[in-house]
């Protein structure tokens, strides 16, 4: 990977870039309604691959539908490890470390849970302010469950955009029992570096996890090379397994057998059906299971799984930074002029996939991009108070013309004033 990128205005530039694309071949693995429709919020749910469609409907007529009960021998009982199994690939795991089940609230709650559980002496919680609300809401229930004896701190951040590692290393001292952060930011995109965090919370004593939400499919983690400690994160954003897809959960092996979970249910004991009285968790990550899984919404899954290890994680982060970078260069030489300011970090190494642009009439803005009074594209990003608009960047079918004709209807859109046609009445789902 360079970091020189030769970029220039024109759309020809666009269509040079894209002609030279090794993953261009993707976006045909993906059911696209409409051609002209420029879809930029992959990061918050990703399209629907075309081999989802034709499994679903065979995993219905034939496995539900004919097979019924047998079913369960027939697949189902070791779908979640199979699929799990791929997953741990794309993270950087090992296998029998990853599982999919539940949600990532859920599944965030366990681990919280596990770590204070095992941890009694020690009382600190470190995250951060950039940190996704529901992780925040979560380590705060599992605080007042523990009879409020532990504190959550969260590291500050100086711009709304960075978290400084020096305010971790400030934060995490010998009463810090959990670090708990996303290994990118949903608003910012700013990305840790997970082997320093990882480093200077082990050498305290405290553990870390991660939520990969924003990061699992966009870029390259490496769970085992860096010794992280637990991890959790959703498969409906850049892996594209449908809307509330099971979520995941990774421990790592060294720690399988201290950490456990609060709720105790049948899928996570060691022999489910012997019917026993008596809860054994299972060895290995099934002790983290709780109920039946989500046959369906799991076997969903796999095809967009398939679709990243067939591309490779390292391709697909090459065109992301190329992406990132390209809409960087197009907004600072046409949008700062218009209000704009970048609410992502300038250094690809620190981002992920997808980037904030700041603007005192963002909502308006994005109303405009999604619903054109005229004939002008629809194009969807999505907004997030105050004042960003997100642009997500999915390599497997986001193109540079597309990135190149989203900032040029940005462009007229402000330029033009477009947006004070729009209400500034927010919907319920932004
Ligand atoms: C998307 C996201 C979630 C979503 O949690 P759910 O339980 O699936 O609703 C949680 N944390 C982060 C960091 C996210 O980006």
């Amino acid at each position: 990977m360079t970091d020189q990128f030769d970029f220039s205005l024109g759309k020809d530039c666009a269509e040079k870039l894209d002609h030279a694309d090794v993953l261009a071949g993707y976006r045909r693995e993906f059911f696209i309604a409409d051609e002209k429709e420029i879809y930029l919020d992959g990061n918050s749910l990703g399209r629907l691959p075309l081999k989802t469609r034709s499994l679903l409907a065979g995993a219905i007529d034939r496995q539900w539908g004919k097979a019924l009960i047998r079913s369960w021998n027939e697949g189902w009982y070791d779908l979640p490890k199979v699929i799990s199994n791929k997953l741990a690939r794309i993270v950087g795991a090992g296998e029998d470390e990853v599982i999919m089940c539940d949600s990532t609230s859920i599944n965030l709650y366990k681990l919280v849970w596990g770590v204070l559980n095992s941890k009694p002496g020690r009382s600190r919680i470190v995250s951060d302010v950039l940190n996704f609300p529901t992780d925040l809401y979560v380590m705060q229930s599992v605080v007042n469950q523990f009879g409020g004896q532990h504190q959550l701190v969260l590291a500050p951040s100086r711009d709304g955009i960075q978290v400084d590692i020096d305010e971790l290393d400030r934060l995490i001292d010998e009463d810090t029992a959990l670090v708990a952060l996303s290994h990118v930011a949903f608003k910012s995109a700013f990305m840790y570096d997970m082997q320093r965090v990882n480093d200077l919370a082990h050498s305290r004593g405290a553990l870390v996890i991660w939520d990969l939400s924003h990061a699992a499919g966009a870029v390259r983690v490496n769970l085992s090379d860096t010794g992280a400690d637990m991890a959790v994160g959703c498969t409906y954003k850049y892996l594209n397994g449908g809307p509330g897809s099971p979520a995941f959960l990774y421990v790592n092996k060294k720690l399988q057998e201290q950490i456990n979970s609060p709720v105790w249910g049948w899928f996570g004991d060691s022999n489910p059906f012997a019917f026993d009285h008596q809860y054994k968790p299972a060895a290995g990550i099934s002790r983290f299971m709780v109920g039946t899984p989500p046959i369906l919404s799991l076997a969903a899954v796999e095809p967009g799984l398939d679709l990243l290890l067939s591309a490779g994680m390292e391709n697909v982060r090459e065109k992301s930074i190329r992406q990132t970078e390209y809409l960087n260069y197009l907004s600072r030489e046409k949008l700062t002029h218009l209000g704009f300011k970048f609410g992502s970090p300038a250094d690809f190494k620190r981002r992920g996939s997808h980037i904030s642009l700041q603007h005192p009439e963002a909502y308006r803005i994005c109303q405009a991009m999604i619903n054109p009074d005229d004939d002008s594209p629809c194009i969807i990003p999505d907004f997030r108070a105050p004042d960003n608009i997100r642009f997500g960047i999915t390599p497997l079918y986001t193109t540079f013309s597309e990135i190149h004709q989203a900032v040029a209807r940005v462009e007229q859109i402000v330029s033009g004033k477009v947006f004070e046609r729009y209400s500034a009445k927010r919907q319920a789902v932004t």
